[in-house]
């Protein structure tokens, strides 16, 4: 049931919803945001509150780094008593990114924070802008009989799927419907009614105290693999001075070639103290190291399972178990398991 009294506040970071052609070049430019509320005169209709709070200047998604993420964290933390939810208007190129992040970032949130973007400008006739826009003020703002907020996590909304932000992955570059979660049902789905599937989201314990987390480690790279790869490319990578983690993509469930050179350099690296986390080039299903020798060769080099999650909600853990300062066998631990919902399970076989 949608709250009347209830209060949100829409952030807007910037996206394709509120660009406008350059006259020029022709290039989509950033806009501010009395863009989006002259072409969204419903935004004055709801009956709860929306105010708004704007990046200035607005941001391409494609620009954001964890210093936006923090002051997206920051603005929740200095507003959370004040408000039953949150909007946040990002474009979508990175939006995974940072709904994956801020689900890390904010530890034992029981509220909603709903990402949601444009695949076109809200300025043109055909744009998804308004939909996309509406219904996710109306999930922020709806609550269940106690009075408490259906959804409590960080979630993306876009064309009629609410889907888990840290198991969301952009998938269409072209397409309305832009996002999918493979590994993990769609949370609600919005047709004449937003219809939820209360089982698959995730339960608050109001009891505990909502905390901020800002520190995030960026010494981190993405290594996809693929058939030939040089070898001296993988070696100078894993040995750059700085790297903390690496995020390895791997073939199927989690293989990779057996070539001495490639296993040792892995080695090597974990003898280090980088950690190696397995996450699979597929879209879905899970890594399971035990299940081939060319798995079970990782597991031997140290290598640890990222099992079904996204490599983008596997970046932003380990960004955010590094910032936090844990030790290296603690942050193994926690990648083990899931901490919001970003991962199926802990699998026992893998533990080698
Ligand atoms: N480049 C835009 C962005 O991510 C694309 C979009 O909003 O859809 O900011």
């Amino acid at each position: 049931m949608i709250d009347s009294n209830a209060n949100i506040l829409l952030i807007y970071t910037g996206g394709t919803i509120g660009m406008i052609e350059n006259n020029v070049t022709g290039a989509l430019e950033a806009f501010n945001f009395s863009q989006i509320t002259d072409h969204l005169p419903e935004l004055r209709r709801f009956k709860f509150q929306v105010e708004p709070i704007v990046f200035d200047p607005p941001i391409d998604s494609s620009d954001l780094t964890p210093i936006h993420w923090q002051k997206l964290v920051n603005i929740i933390e200095t507003n959370y008593e004040q408000y039953d939810g949150f909007v946040i208007l990002h474009g979508t190129d990175t939006m995974s990114y940072t709904a994956s992040a801020l689900s890390f970032m904010i530890e034992n949130l029981d509220k909603p924070v709903v990402l949601t973007g444009a695949q076109l400008p809200i300025g043109k006739l055909r744009t998804d802008a308004k939909e996309n826009l509406i219904t996710a003020l109306e999930i922020a703002a709806d609550k269940d009989n106690l009075g408490y907020s259906i959804v409590s996590e960080v979630c993306i909304f876009f064309q009629n799927d609410l889907i888990r932000g840290n198991r969301s992955t952009k998938v269409n570059a072209d397409n309305f419907n832009a996002f999918r979660s493979f590994n993990y049902p769609n949370l609600a789905k919005s047709g004449i009614k937003i219809r939820y599937d209360r089982s698959k989201l995730l339960t608050p314990n109001h009891e505990k105290k909502v905390r901020f987390h800002y520190k995030m480690d960026e010494h981190i790279v993405v290594l996809k693999l693929f058939p030939g790869i040089p070898q001296n490319i993988v070696e100078t990578i894993l040995d750059i001075e700085s790297l903390k983690a690496v995020v390895l993509e791997t073939f199927g469930s989690g293989n990779a070639m057996r070539s001495d050179w490639f296993l040792e350099a892995l080695a090597k690296a974990v003898k280090r103290g980088v950690i190696i986390v397995n996450v699979t080039q597929c879209a879905m299903g899970s890594v399971e190291m035990q299940r081939y020798e060319t798995g079970q060769q990782l597991l031997k080099a140290g290598i640890i399972s990222g099992f079904d999650m996204t490599t983008e909600a596997a970046v932003t853990k380990l960004m955010h178990l590094i910032g936090f300062g844990y030790s290296r066998e603690e942050i193994i631990v926690r990648m083990r398991v899931p901490l919001v919902g970003e991962m199926t399970r802990y699998d026992e076989r893998e533990e080698g």
